[in-house]
């Protein structure tokens, strides 16, 4: 019966499937894993407003239903909540695979489990990050070489470790500590990356690969950890934004939709990548306070507290190749981006302010 439904699903594919869009594209089919978090939900908004039909997978471990609730009730949109760590049957065109939580919060998240869960899958818990990137990625690796569908990575600058080589270009290859913290995240994603070159060589699946450097905006999880939301929600709620190390680290930051418009490019394009996607704007995290104060509040303030383990001390995009060969490059800066986001986290404060007091 599992081959009945498949051949039914597939029936109504190709009758839905192929509805032309505009002149000259066929409308697709496309599933978003992770579709309910921050970066993929402002892809979905996109994919959805060009008109083809989304089907996000989400198992809401980090995303949240609000992200995506305004395409309810559309029929070109459909959210299922599934953990990719399971086998999934669909078919569809393209697979943007973005499901892996992604905050530092959780990089500590038992580790020990972390390690195993490459030998015995059934003893893991679900939002387990290494688990996530290895079985999550093989599985919509697996389901893109079934239905010919195209699949796209979304791998992350932390591949380049804590980088001896400054920009990174994607020829780099990394310097990162197999056995530290943040490791699961980082050898998960080069696992990842791994897994859908070798799909891409022996099954050949149409794979992209982008490596996204620290991108801001909308829709960020107000408690994540990561440093542009943590100093946006300390300065709206008036506490000291939390500067680790010494602040002279530096980082850039690209806005979301700078992003999302990579992340398609790469898609419809014709090349396999790496391709870095990030703004090559460099900042250090005392400067990134500074605006921050800038945009905020004039009376912010700042308060030190120890650096976590191995945090890389630079990191800066050289994007040369996606401008070549994607035509793509951030249009937005950091000072032009940060107001859109302060406002989305303006209202949550408050709406969760007064959820308390309620
Ligand atoms: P996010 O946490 O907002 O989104 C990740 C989504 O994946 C969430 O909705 C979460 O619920 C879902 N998810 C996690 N595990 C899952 C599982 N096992 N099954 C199904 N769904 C699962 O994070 P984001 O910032 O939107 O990141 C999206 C992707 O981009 C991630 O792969 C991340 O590694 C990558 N990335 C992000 C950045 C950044 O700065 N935001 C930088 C580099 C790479
Ligand atoms: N898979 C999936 N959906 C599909 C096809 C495959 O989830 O439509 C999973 C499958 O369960 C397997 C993984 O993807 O765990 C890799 O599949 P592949 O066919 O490449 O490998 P095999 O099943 O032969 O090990
Ligand atoms: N960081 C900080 N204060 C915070 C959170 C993070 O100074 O409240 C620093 C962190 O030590 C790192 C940088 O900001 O040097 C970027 O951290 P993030 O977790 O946002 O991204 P990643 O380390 O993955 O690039």
């Amino acid at each position: 019966s599992n081959n009945h439904n498949q051949r039914t699903a597939r029936t109504l594919g190709s009758q839905t499937g192929r509805v032309p869009v505009g002149i000259g594209r066929r409308r697709l089919r496309i599933v978003v894993t992770g579709g309910a978090g921050f970066v993929g939900s402002h892809l979905v908004d996109k994919l959805i407003d060009r008109g083809d039909e989304v089907i996000v997978i989400d198992n809401f471990f980090t995303g949240r239903k609000n992200n995506v609730v305004h395409h309810f009730g559309n029929p070109r949109f459909e959210l299922i909540r599934h953990d990719v760590v399971e086998p999934i049957l669909l078919e569809v065109d393209q697979i943007y695979h973005l499901a892996c939580p992604a905050s530092p919060v959780h990089y500590k998240y038992n580790p020990v489990k972390t390690i195993i869960s490459l030998l015995i899958s059934d003893f893991i818990h679900d939002c387990d990050i290494y688990k996530t990137n290895v079985m999550g990625t093989l599985n919509m690796l697996g389901l893109a070489k079934r239905v010919g569908a195209r699949f796209l990575l979304t791998s992350t600058s932390e591949v380049y470790g804590d980088p001896l080589e400054h920009p990174q270009k994607e020829t780099y290859w990394g310097n990162v500590n197999p056995i530290g913290e943040r490791s699961c995240y980082d050898e998960g994603k080069r696992t990842a990356e791994t897994l859908a070159m070798d799909y891409h060589r022996g099954a050949d699946v149409e794979v992209r690969i982008a490596r996204i450097f620290n991108t801001y905006g909308p829709r960020m999880c107000l408690d994540d950890g990561r440093v542009v939301s943590n100093f946006v929600a300390q300065a709206i709620r008036k506490l000291p934004m939390t500067v680790y190390g010494d602040g002279k680290q530096t980082r850039s930051f690209q806005y979301v939709s700078d992003l999302v418009n990579g992340l398609v490019a790469l898609m419809e394009g014709e090349h396999v990548g790496p391709f870095n996607l990030g703004n090559p704007g460099e900042f250090s995290m005392l400067e990134l306070a500074e605006v921050v104060k800038e945009v905020i509040d004039s009376s912010a303030t700042i308060e030190f507290r120890p650096n976590t383990a191995d945090d890389p001390h630079m990191r800066k995009p050289d994007i040369s190749k996606a401008k070549e060969l994607l035509n793509w490059e951030p249009k937005i800066s950091l000072r032009e981006g940060l107001p859109h986001m302060v406002s989305d986290f303006q209202n949550r404060i408050l709406n969760e302010d007064e959820g308390k007091q309620a």
